[in-house]
C-alpha cells in the first residue's frame, strides 16, 4: 500500500510569533537539555494524573528545535519507505502575535531544498495569507517553478478565504484543481492583535445579509467549544459557512476541510434527531439561494441558523453537495473514542471517497505520538478502509490538472 499523509508540518519553532506562549517558553526551554528531566518533575508534581502531559509536551518542543530537515527525517521514520507526505507550511506574520524570528521566504526555501532532495513523496503546500505584500506572486512562483503541490489556508487568523486580494490565486486553482487545505477545527489558533483591528477584520465578511454582531454573539456561547472567547470569535473566519460563499464563486475548487470540523464537534455528532430532520440539507438550500439570490431574507435565517450548527454536519453535507470537497482526519482522530464515528462515516458510499488520512504530525505530539496514532488508527479502521483513506482517495484529490496533463 502508497500510504499518503496529507496533514503534517516541518516548520520550526523560530517560524512561530515571539508572542505566543508559550512558545516564547517554547524557545527558552528547547535550547536547554535538562527539558526532559524538567518535564518528568513536573508529571511526579501532579498527582492526580496518571497522565505524561508534561513528558508529551517536551518532545513537541524538542522536535520543533530542530531544522526543518531533522523534522521531516523522524516523520519518514515512522512510515514504510515510499510513503507521501503532504507539507504544511505556516505564515503566522499576520495574526498580531509579534515577530517572527524566521521570515516565511525561509521557511519556504527551506522547504523548496527538501523538495529537491525527496523528490515524489515530499508534497510541500504554500500558506497563503492575503496581508502578505504580494502573496500572489509568491504563490504562484512556489506553484508553478518551485515543486509545490498546494495552498494552505488558515483563516482563523483573521481574513477570509474569498479575500479579494485572492482572486487571481482562487481561478488558477480552481482552473488547475490546485488541492486546498483549509484549517476546519472551531476555536484553535485565532487573531491576537487588538479589539478594534479584529472587528475592522470581520466586517470584511462577504455575508452581507446577516447579523455579524447576533452570529459572532452565539459562536462565543456555543455549547461544543471548550476554546477561548477569541478563539470562538476567530471561528468565524474560517467557518463552513464562509466555505459555501467561496465555493459560489468558484464551485470547482478542490479543498480538503483540514481536522474534519475538529474533535470538539466530533463529540457532539451526530446531532440530535430533531437537529437532522431541520438542518439535515442546510447546505443545499443554502447553496441553491446563493445561486439565485432571489430570495435574501431566507438566505439571511438559513445562513445564521448554519453558523450555529456542528462543523461535521457541516462538512459532511458539503462533501455530499460538492464532488471536489474532502476532509482530512489529521488530530482529530487520534483520539480513539471516534474511530466508531469514523467508520460510521466510511460506510458510507459517498463519503467513503471523501475522507483522507492525515495526523498533523508534529502538532499531535502534545496528545499522543506520530507513531501510535498511525498503528492504532490503521488497526482500529482496518486494512480497507485504511487503504480507501491512505492511498486511494489521496491520489484523486493530490492529482491537479497540470500533472494530469503533463
Ligand atoms: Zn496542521
Amino acid at each position: 500500500m502508497l500510504i499518503h499523509n496529507c496533514h503534517t508540518h516541518t516548520f520550526s519553532s523560530n517560524s512561530v510569533p515571539e508572542n505566543l506562549l508559550p512558545c516564547g517558553l517554547v524557545r527558552f526551554l528547547a535550547r536547554r537539555r535538562f527539558l526532559r528531566r524538567f518535564a518528568r518533575f513536573l508529571n511526579r508534581l501532579n498527582p492526580l494524573s496518571s497522565d505524561d502531559i508534561f513528558d508529551r509536551f517536551a518532545t513537541f518542543l524538542r522536535i520543533g528545535s530542530r531544522p526543518q530537515k531533522a523534522i521531516f527525517k523522524d516523520l519518514q521514520n515512522v512510515y514504510p519507505a515510499g510513503t507521501k507526505f503532504v507539507v504544511l507550511s505556516i505564515d503566522q506574520a499576520y495574526r498580531g502575535a509579534g515577530n517572527v524570528p524566521q521570515p516565511f521566504e525561509k521557511q519556504l526555501e527551506e522547504l523548496e531544498e527538501l523538495k529537491q532532495i525527496h523528490g515524489d513523496v515530499l508534497l510541500p503546500f504554500v500558506f497563503v495569507d492575503p496581508r502578505r505584500n504580494d502573496v500572489m506572486s509568491l504563490a504562484l512562483d512556489c506553484l508553478e517553478n518551485r515543486g509545490f503541490a498546494g495552498i494552505k489556508l488558515y483563516s482563523q487568523y483573521g481574513y477570509f478565504p474569498y479575500d479579494e486580494r485572492l482572486t487571481e490565486l482562487l481561478k488558477y486553482a480552481e482552473t488547475h484543481q490546485i488541492p486546498i487545505i483549509p484549517h476546519a477545527a472551531a476555536a484553535f489558533g485565532d487573531y491576537r492583535g487588538s479589539k478594534a483591528e479584529l472587528w475592522n477584520l470581520l466586517n470584511q465578511c462577504k455575508l452581507e445579509n446577516i447579523d455579524l454582531k447576533a452570529v459572532i454573539e452565539t459562536l462565543t456561547k456555543d455549547y461544543r467549544r471548550w476554546g477561548t472567547i477569541r478563539q470562538k470569535i476567530c471561528s468565524f473566519f474560517g467557518h463552513p459557512v464562509q466555505y459555501l460563499y467561496l465555493l459560489n464563486q468558484y464551485p470547482n475548487l478542490k479543498i480538503s476541510f483540514a481536522h474534519m470540523g475538529g474533535n470538539q464537534d466530533w463529540s457532539y455528532y451526530p446531532p440530535s434527531k430533531e437537529e437532522i430532520e431541520k438542518y439535515g440539507n442546510i447546505v443545499g438550500e443554502i447553496k441553491a439561494l446563493l445561486k439565485t439570490q432571489e430570495n435574501p431574507q431566507l438566505l439571511k435565517e438559513k445562513l445564521e441558523a448554519a453558523f450555529n450548527l456542528n462543523w461535521l454536519f457541516l462538512i459532511e453535507q458539503m462533501m455530499r453537495e460538492y464532488n471536489n470537497v474532502y476532509a482530512d482526519i489529521s488530530f482529530t482522530l487520534s483520539n480513539p473514542q471516534f474511530f466508531p464515528t469514523l467508520n460510521n462515516l466510511l460506510a458510507d458510499n459517498t463519503l467513503r471517497s471523501k475522507i483522507l488520512f492525515g495526523t498533523d504530525y508534529y502538532m499531535v505530539e502534545v496528545d499522543t505520538s506520530e507513531e501510535n496514532f498511525y498503528s492504532a488508527l490503521r488497526q482500529g479502521i482496518g486494512e480497507e478502509n485504511f487503504r480507501q483513506i491512505a492511498e486511494t482517495n489521496p491520489q484523486v484529490f493530490l492529482e491537479s490538472r497540470s500533472r494530469i496533463l503533463a
